[in-house]
């Protein structure tokens, strides 16, 4: 059983993070933000898997201004992503977002900070201070003797401090590092000095494989040691592909449930039939059901028959033929051309949800 780390709790739009409220998942767009029709498809296609929240970057006044129409297109909570320019920190916040992520320490003078501060407050809006290890204030690194942790920690109690200065306190904030113990290190070290929220990740992790397997293991270890309130897995790839990532880290962790724990063996010799292109097809189309489902895909009648008698559905593959269960009694028998079929059907059956064969 993990135990979290208390934290105050604070609210991003409709999401409570912190305490012992759900461990939400986020993204972040890649679309140009002033193009508000691919920004808007995206933050909706992120929105039909399940996303918590989603981030968006404002780097130009255009960016604030097509913010306003995509903020009223879509339902989930948007954090808007500034850095240096306060402007569209405010301009943000008339938009309607319900968190900016900006460092305080980089927008200048205290008066940039109060104003800010001061708006949120109006709109019940949280700050999160986001300290990346690649882009630490002047100095800092060289004053920790080179020690990354020790900076990123140093650097964001500044930060907080310049946000506490103005009374406020609706903070919760990231130490992102590249490298998975350094970040580990990082949050341990924070977490002795204060209880806000964390929003946890590694930093630019990695593509789709790599990234994800980084992420499991920053995370994991993070989320294990009950640090982490709020997660993002850094991909270059489809946002969609971090929300899923990060639905299954959780997942694995006991600390989410819902969606398809999928079980497949990595085949043998004994395997008379596809079962690596079959997990990847079911997986493909799997992704976006909701229910909390275990489904076995094994390749033989040695282990496939006890893999999938304690799933809710499986198959048990053989050489023409694949046997199907359902909650661990057989179903039926399929030629191997139906039997992917037989399965969507199945887990249809269970789930009620109507499974899209077209869906990425
Ligand atoms: S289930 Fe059968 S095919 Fe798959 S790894 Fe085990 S023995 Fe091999």
């Amino acid at each position: 059983m993990i135990k979290r780390r208390y934290t105050q709790t604070i609210k991003v739009g409709n999401v409570i993070i912190g305490h012992d409220a759900p461990i939400s998942v986020q993204s972040m767009t890649n679309t140009i933000t002033e193009d508000t029709v691919s920004t808007v498809k995206q933050i909706k296609d992120l929105e039909s898997y399940n996303c918590d929240i989603v981030r968006v970057s404002v780097n130009s006044s255009e960016a604030a201004s097509s913010l306003k129409d995509i903020v009223k297109q879509v339902n989930v909570p948007i954090v808007a992503d500034i850095h240096f320019d306060h402007r569209l920190a405010l301009a943000s916040l008339e938009a309607g977002v319900k968190g900016l992520r900006i460092n305080p320490g980089n927008i200048g003078d205290n008066k940039k900070v109060k104003e800010i501060a001061s708006a949120c407050k109006d709109a019940g809006v949280p700050i999160r201070i986001g300290v990346n290890s690649g882009s630490l204030e002047k100095g800092v690194l060289e004053k920790n003797g080179g020690d990354f942790a020790e900076a990123m920690v140093e650097s964001g109690l500044k930060h907080i401090k310049l946000l506490e200065d103005q009374s406020f306190y609706n903070i919760k904030i990231s130490l992102k590092s590249t490298d998975v113990l350094t970040t580990v290190r990082g949050y341990e070290l924070l977490a002795e000095k204060v209880d806000y929220p964390f929003h946890i990740g590694i930093t630019e992790a990695g593509t789709v494989f790599s990234g994800a397997i980084k992420s499991g293991v920053g995370l994991g270890i993070l989320l294990y040691k009950g640090l982490g309130d709020t997660i993002r897995v850094s991909l270059s790839d489809d946002p969609i592909m971090e929300v899923i990532a990060g639905y299954n880290i959780l997942r694995d962790l006991g600390l989410r449930r819902g969606g398809v724990q999928l079980i497949s063996c990595p085949t043998c010799g004994r395997s008379e039939i596809n079962i690596a292109g079959l997990a990847k097809e079911f997986e493909k189309i799997s992704f976006k059901i909701k229910s909390d489902i275990k489904v076995a895909i094994m390749g033989c009648v040695v282990n496939g028959p006890g893999e999938s008698m304690h799933a809710d559905v499986g198959i048990a593959g053989g050489r023409n033929k694949s046997v199907l269960f359902s909650k661990g009694k057989i179903i039926g028998k399929y030629d191997n051309k139906e039997i992917l079929q037989a399965l969507i059907n199945e887990v249809e059956n269970i789930t009620g949800e109507k499974i899209n064969l077209n869906q990425n």
